[in-house]
C-alpha cells in the first residue's frame, strides 16, 4: 500500500470545531465537540437555529462567540471522515470556480440522504437455543430458517417470509433460539482481478503502456495525453494502466462523456478484470450512488466508471484517473459550479499524487498545447489496431447535387447507401439536430415560433407532436394558426431534423431497417443503451444519429458515414467552432471500418474549400492545430490567455442592463491587473426561462491572477431582487 499515513487530528468532547455546512453562509459555524470528540473532516450532524443540519467538521473554530452559549455537535455520522487531500481539492476548487464553499460542499456530498443508513446494520441467524414453548408461529418462523439453512435475514425479510409479526421474531432473539449480529449495510463489489490476462498488445500499444504503467508505480502526480486515432487501442492500453494501479492497491476512476457508452464499456472492463466495477452517473439509482459513495471512501471501491460528478467522490486513495474523450464539451458543467471536469481531474490528481491519463483521438487545442509546453507527457497510438483502416473521407460538393426540395440525402450519398445494404453492411447519417425540423414558419406571414421564455425557436418533436423549446424544455401543440397573422394552415416545418431524415432514408429505402437514434427518443439511458447495443450487433441497417453517435461505440458492421451538414458549427462567431467541428467530423468519420472492412465517410458541404473542411479530409491534425494555435495566440485567447464570463440574469432586462452598466463603469480592479472588459451585451443565449441574460467578458495575459481581480471587483455590488450573478472561467463560447 502507498497510501499515505495522515495523522488525523482529532477534538476532544468540548473542544471548539468548525464546521461547514451546505447553508449559503460563507463561513464556518462553531461548535463544540460532541462526546466521544471527533476527528476533522468528520460527518456531523449539527443544530442550526430550530433545525439540523449536515456539516463537516473544517477546522478549528474561528471563536470571538460567548463560549458559554456555543452549542454541542448532535452526533458524528457513520461515515469515513473527509480526507485532507478531499478538502483541499474542494477549497481550490471553490477558489478557482469562485463559488461559495457551502456549494462545492454540496458537490462533495452528493449522495442524498447521507445522513440517514448507518452503515451496519442487524441480521439474524440460527442460534443454538430452542425456544421453551413451540408456538405455531414461532415454528413457521423456524421452519423459514432451516429451509434457507445458515442464511441471515433481516427481521423484516424474516417475518415477511414466515408471515407472523415482528413482536414473535422479538421473543425468539429473547430465548435464544436466533441471534443477532452487526453486518455491513452495503454488499460488498466483487473484486477486480487486475492479474487476469488481458488482450495481447501491439508493440506501439505494448511501449505506450508501459510508459502508463510505470508513471501509475511511480507513485506521483503527472499527466499523459493519450493520443490515437479511434479504434488505434487507446481503452485497451489505459485498462493496462488501470490494472497496474490496482496491483498497487489503489483506486482508479474512468469519467466518460455519456451515460450510453458505459454499457458496451463496463463488458470490456469485466472481460478484463473478472467483475463489473461501480458506475457513478444520473442513471444510478440513490441507493445504489449511497453504497457507492460510502464504499468509495472505505477504499472498498477499486474502480469506479462515471460521469464528471464522480470527481467529487471521497475517495480514500486515488492512484489513477482516466479523461476518456477528453476533448468532449460535455465535460464542462454549464449550470450551478461552471467546472470543466477535465481540469479539475488534473488538480484532484496532483494533490493526491495520482497519475492522469487524457485519452482522445482528437485533443483539445489546450491540451495539445499543454503537451506542446512539455507540462504533459504525449504518447501516440499511430495505426488502427489489427486490420482496420481510416475511412476514406471525400467531400460532397452539394452545390453540384440535384436535390429535391426539403430533401437532404445528395444522390451521391444515396448510392453509396445502396451499395451498403446491397453488401449487408450498415450506413450511418450524422445530422446534430434533434426534433424533426429545427423551424416552424408561416408561409403566410414569414414568423417563426419561438419560444414564450427564451431567445429560441421551437423545434418541432413529431414522435410526441409537439413542438420544444430546446433550452428551456418548454412545449406546445404545433399550431394550426400562425400565432401572428392568424391565418390557419400556413404552418410548415422547415430545415432538417433527426426524426425528418429518418422519414427521407425510409421513402428512399423503404425495405431498410432504419434506427433514430436521438437521446430524446428514449425513456431512459438504459433503452438507449440496449438499442445501441441491438444495432451493434446488426440489429439495423440504416442508423440516423445526433451527436450521441460521435462517441465511441463500436458498430462492426458500419462502413459507411454520411455526414448531413458538414456546415453546421462552422457559422457564427465562435472562436471554438473549427475545433469543435474538426473534431467532431473526425468522431464520425471514425465510426466507419473499425473491424476489418475499410469505411468511406462523405461529408456533404456547401463549401468544401473551407480550411477547416480540407484539413478534415486531409487529415493533417498537426498542421491544423498549429493553425487554430498561432489565430488564438494573435487573438490573445485561451489557452493563451485567460477569460472569464460573467453572467447576469434576471426578469427585468433594464435591471440586468444597469447592473451590467455599472460593473462595466467600475472596473478599477481589472484595469489594475492589465485585463480588459467587454460587455454589457446580450449573452449567447439571451434569454432563457423568461430570465435576461447579459454577459461581460474579461480577457487578461496569461499569469494574471484573474480570480482575485475577479472578486474584488465584483464585492462590492449587492444583488437586488431576483438578479444573479455566475462566474464562467474559461467560458466555452466567447
Ligand atoms: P480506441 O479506444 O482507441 O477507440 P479500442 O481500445 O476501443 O480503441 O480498440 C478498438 C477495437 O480494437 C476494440 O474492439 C478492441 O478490443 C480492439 N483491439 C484493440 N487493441 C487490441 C489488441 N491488442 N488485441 C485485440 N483487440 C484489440
Ligand atoms: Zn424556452
Amino acid at each position: 500500500m502507498t497510501q499515505q499515513s495522515e495523522s488525523p487530528e482529532f477534538f476532544a468532547q468540548g473542544e471548539r470545531v468548525g464546521v461547514l455546512t451546505a447553508q449559503p453562509l460563507d463561513r464556518l459555524l462553531d461548535y463544540r465537540a460532541p462526546e466521544g470528540g471527533c476527528f476533522l473532516g468528520a460527518f456531523v450532524e449539527v443544530p442550526l437555529g430550530p433545525r439540523k443540519v449536515i456539516g463537516v467538521v473544517w477546522g478549528e473554530g474561528a471563536g470571538g462567540f460567548d463560549a458559554a452559549k456555543l452549542r454541542s455537535v448532535i452526533r458524528v455520522l457513520d461515515l469515513a471522515p473527509m480526507r485532507t487531500e478531499m478538502r483541499g481539492f474542494l477549497e481550490r476548487a471553490a477558489q478557482y470556480t469562485l463559488t461559495p464553499m457551502s456549494m462545492m460542499l454540496r458537490l462533495g456530498t452528493r449522495a442524498p440522504g447521507l445522513a440517514d443508513p448507518p452503515s451496519m446494520r442487524k441480521i439474524l441467524r440460527r442460534g443454538d437455543q430452542e425456544p421453551d414453548r413451540l408456538t405455531d408461529a414461532r415454528a413457521k418462523v423456524l421452519d423459514v430458517m432451516d429451509e434457507y439453512e445458515g442464511a441471515a435475514f433481516t427481521a423484516s425479510e424474516l417475518s415477511g417470509l414466515a408471515g407472523v409479526t415482528s413482536s414473535v421474531i422479538k421473543g425468539l432473539v429473547k430465548q435464544g433460539a436466533i441471534c443477532e449480529e452487526e453486518a455491513p449495510r452495503d454488499l460488498p463489489f466483487p473484486p477486480l482481478d487486475p492479474e487476469l490476462p488481458g488482450k495481447t498488445l501491439s508493440d506501439d500499444q505494448a511501449a505506450a503502456a508501459a510508459a502508463l504503467e510505470a508513471g501509475v508505480n511511480g507513485g506521483r502526480y503527472g499527466t499523459t495525453l493519450l493520443k490515437g486515432v479511434t479504434g488505434s487501442g487507446k481503452t485497451e492500453v489505459y485498462l493496462e494502466a488501470v490494472a497496474a494501479c490496482l496491483r498497487k492497491g489503489r483506486q482508479a476512476l474512468v469519467l466518460l462523456p455519456e451515460i450510453a457508452l458505459t454499457a458496451e464499456f463496463l463488458k470490456r472492463v469485466e472481460a478484463r478484470f473478472g467483475a463489473v466495477p461501480a458506475e457513478w452517473h444520473s442513471g444510478v439509482t440513490m441507493t445504489e450512488r449511497r453504497r457507492v459513495w460510502r464504499m468509495v471512501g472505505q477504499g472498498a471501491a477499486q474502480l469506479v466508471i462515471g460521469a464528471r460528478s464522480s470527481l467529487y467522490l471521497p475517495f480514500r486513495d486515488l492512484g489513477l484517473i482516466i479523461v476518456d474523450e477528453e476533448h468532449d464539451t460535455s465535460y464542462k458543467q454549464e449550470e450551478g459550479v461552471l467546472y470543466n471536469a477535465r481540469d479539475l481531474a488534473v488538480w484532484r490528481a496532483s494533490l493526491c499524487q495520482a497519475q492522469v491519463v487524457l485519452a482522445s483521438a482528437t485533443p483539445s487545442l489546450e491540451t495539445w498545447a499543454n503537451a506542446e509546453a512539455g507540462k504533459y507527457t504525449r504518447l501516440d497510438l499511430t495505426s488502427r489496431f489489427g486490420e482496420a483502416v481510416l475511412p476514406e473521407m471525400r467531400a460532397v460538393d452539394m452545390r453540384n447535387e440535384d436535390l429535391l426540395p426539403s430533401t437532404w440525402i445528395s444522390p451521391t450519398l444515396k448510392q453509396a447507401m445502396k451499395l451498403r445494404l446491397e453488401r449487408g453492411e450498415q450506413s450511418l447519417l450524422f445530422l446534430n439536430r434533434r426534433g424533426f425540423a429545427p423551424v416552424t414558419i408561416c408561409r403566410a406571414c414569414g414568423t417563426q415560433v419561438a419560444c414564450d421564455n427564451c431567445d429560441a425557436r421551437m423545434v418541432e418533436h413529431r414522435f410526441m407532436k409537439r413542438l420544444m423549446c430546446h433550452q428551456c424544455g418548454e412545449t406546445k401543440p404545433v399550431p394550426i394558426e400562425c400565432p401572428s397573422c392568424k391565418v390557419e394552415g400556413k404552418m410548415a416545418p422547415v430545415g432538417p431534423g433527426i426524426e425528418r431524415l429518418g422519414e427521407e432514408a425510409a421513402a428512399l429505402f423503404p425495405e431498410a431497417r432504419i434506427a433514430v437514434l436521438s437521446s430524446d427518443l428514449f425513456g431512459s439511458a438504459r433503452a438507449l443503451k440496449q438499442r445501441i447495443e441491438e444495432i451493434a450487433a446488426g440489429e439495423a441497417d440504416i442508423i440516423l444519429g445526433t451527436q450521441l453517435v460521435a462517441k465511441g461505440h463500436n458498430f462492426p458492421l458500419l462502413t459507411l458515414v454520411g455526414v448531413i451538414d458538414a456546415d453546421l458549427g462552422l457559422q457564427g462567431s465562435d472562436l471554438r467552432a473549427a475545433e469543435r467541428t474538426f473534431q467532431l467530423m473526425r468522431q464520425v468519420a471514425g465510426r466507419a471500418g473499425r473491424a476489418e472492412r475499410r469505411g468511406e465517410a462523405l461529408m456533404q458541404s456547401f463549401q468544401p474549400e473551407h480550411p477547416v473542411i480540407r484539413a478534415i479530409l486531409s487529415g493533417d491534425e498537426e498542421s491544423f492545430w498549429k493553425a487554430e494555435a498561432a489565430q488564438r495566440q494573435a487573438a490573445g485567447v485561451p489557452p493563451y490567455g485567460r477569460m472569464a464570463g460573467i453572467i447576469l440574469s434576471g426578469t427585468d432586462l433594464a435591471q440586468v442592463f444597469d447592473l451590467g452598466g455599472a460593473l462595466a463603469r467600475n472596473d478599477g480592479q481589472l484595469r489594475q491587473v492589465g485585463a480588459q472588459l467587454f460587455g454589457p451585451a446580450p449573452a449567447p443565449i439571451a434569454r432563457v426561462r423568461g430570465r435576461h441574460r447579459v454577459r461581460l467578458l474579461v480577457k487578461a495575459d496569461k499569469g494574471v491572477p484573474l480570480q482575485d481581480a475577479i472578486s474584488r471587483w465584483i464585492a462590492p455590488f449587492k444583488l437586488k431582487g431576483d438578479l444573479r450573478l455566475n462566474v464562467d472561467i474559461d467560458p466555452q463560447n466567447f
